[in-house]
C-alpha cells in the first residue's frame, strides 16, 4: 500500500480539518499517514482519532522552516508527540516570532495601500499558526487579489514587497531538538534549497552526521530524475527516503493526499526505514 507522509490541516494553513484530512487519507487507500502543520502539534490528537476510525496508521509529526549556511530548508519532523518535550517547548516561541513578523507584513501591506488589519487576517485561520497564506486569504476576500498563488508571486513571496524574514531555528538545532524529543528530523522537498543536483551529496552528509535521520524524496515538485536521485542519496547515507503530497486543501492548492498532482507513490517502506531512524533518537 502507499501512505503519505507529509499533510497540512487548518491547525496551520491547510483548508480542511485534521479529521477530513484523514478521511481523504482513506480514501486514496493509504496504509499510513502523517499530519505535518506548521510549527504545531495541535491537530495530532483530533487527526489520530480520526486515522484510527479509518483504519489508518497515524504518525504525528510537523514541519519547521529552518536556516542552514543562509540557506532556508523545511524540516519535517516525525513521530513527534504532542505534550512536553525540548522541541515542543520551543514551537511557541517560533509561533509568536510567526506572530511578529505578520504584524510587520501587515504594516508593509498598509503602506502600500492594501487596507488590511490583524484581524481581517486571524478570521482565516483556526489554529495557532497563522502566516502568509492566511494573509494572502484576507487579502482574496478583500478583493485585492484573486489567489494565494498570487500572493506569492508577488507582494508576499520571499524578498517581495511586503516580505519580511522571520526567526529561525538553525537546522542543527532542529535536529538535536527532534533528537533530544524522541522524534525523526528529514529535510522536505530539497528541491527548494535550489541546490545543483552534485550539491545535495555535501549538505546531506553534513547533517546526516549531526542527526538528520532521513530525505524527503517523494513530493509533487520533485521531478521522476530527483525522486530516485534522493532515494538512493538517503540509501547510501543510510537514513529514510520519505515523501509525501504537501496537501493543503483541494482548492487553495493543486496537491491531492496521496497522489499529489497525479503521480506520486510513496512506498510504505519508507515508513519501516523512518521508524528504524526512532529507535535512533536520544536515550530515554
Ligand atoms: P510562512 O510560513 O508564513 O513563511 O509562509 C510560507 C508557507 O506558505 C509555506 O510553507 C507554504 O505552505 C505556503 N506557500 C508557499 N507558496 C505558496 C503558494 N504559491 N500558494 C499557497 N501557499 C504557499
Ligand atoms: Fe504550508
Ligand atoms: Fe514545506
Ligand atoms: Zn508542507
Amino acid at each position: 500500500m502507499a501512505v503519505d507522509l507529509h499533510l497540512h490541516s487548518n491547525i496551520s494553513d491547510g483548508e480542511d480539518t485534521p479529521e477530513r484530512v484523514m478521511e481523504l487519507a482513506a480514501e486514496a487507500n493509504l496504509s499510513h499517514a502523517a499530519l505535518t502543520d506548521h510549527d504545531t502539534v495541535d491537530g495530532i490528537d483530533r487527526a489520530r482519532l480520526a486515522a484510527e476510525r479509518s483504519g489508518i496508521a497515524f504518525i504525528p509529526g510537523v514541519e519547521l522552516s529552518v536556516d542552514h549556511d543562509g540557506t532556508k530548508i523545511h524540516m519535517l519532523v516525525y513521530c513527534l508527540e504532542p505534550g512536553e518535550g525540548p522541541l515542543q517547548s520551543r514551537l511557541a516561541g517560533l509561533r509568536y516570532g510567526r506572530d511578529a513578523r505578520n504584524t510587520q507584513i501587515v504594516h508593509n501591506l498598509n503602506r502600500l495601500g492594501y487596507e488590511i488589519t490583524i484581524g481581517d487576517v486571524e478570521k482565516h485561520a483556526a489554529g495557532p499558526s497563522i502566516g502568509r497564506p492566511h494573509i494572502a486569504d484576507a487579502l482574496i476576500d478583500k478583493g485585492y487579489i484573486e489567489s494565494r498563488d498570487e500572493a506569492f508571486t508577488d507582494l508576499l513571496r520571499d524578498g517581495g514587497a511586503a516580505y519580511v524574514e522571520r526567526d529561525r531555528l538553525t537546522a542543527a538545532d532542529a535536529i538535536s531538538l527532534a533528537r533530544e524529543s524522541h522524534a525523526v528530523p528529514v529535510v522536505a522537498h530539497p528541491v527548494t534549497m535550489c541546490l545543483a543536483r552534485d550539491g545535495y551529496g555535501r549538505v546531506f552528509r553534513e547533517l546526516t552526521d549531526i542527526g538528520l535521520g532521513g530525505i524527503e524524496a517523494h513530493h509533487p515538485m520533485h521531478d521522476r530524475e530527483l525522486r530516485t536521485h534522493i532515494t538512493g542519496l538517503a540509501k547510501s547515507l543510510g537514513i529514510a527516503a520519505t515523501g509525501g503530497s504537501d496537501y493543503h486543501g483541494s482548492t487553495k492548492r493543486s496537491y491531492r493526499v496521496g497522489t499529489g498532482t497525479g503521480d506520486l507513490r510513496v512506498p510504505e517502506s519508507s515508513v519501516e526505514s523512518l521508524f528504524a531512524q526512532r529507535s535512533m533518537t536520544g536515550s530515554d
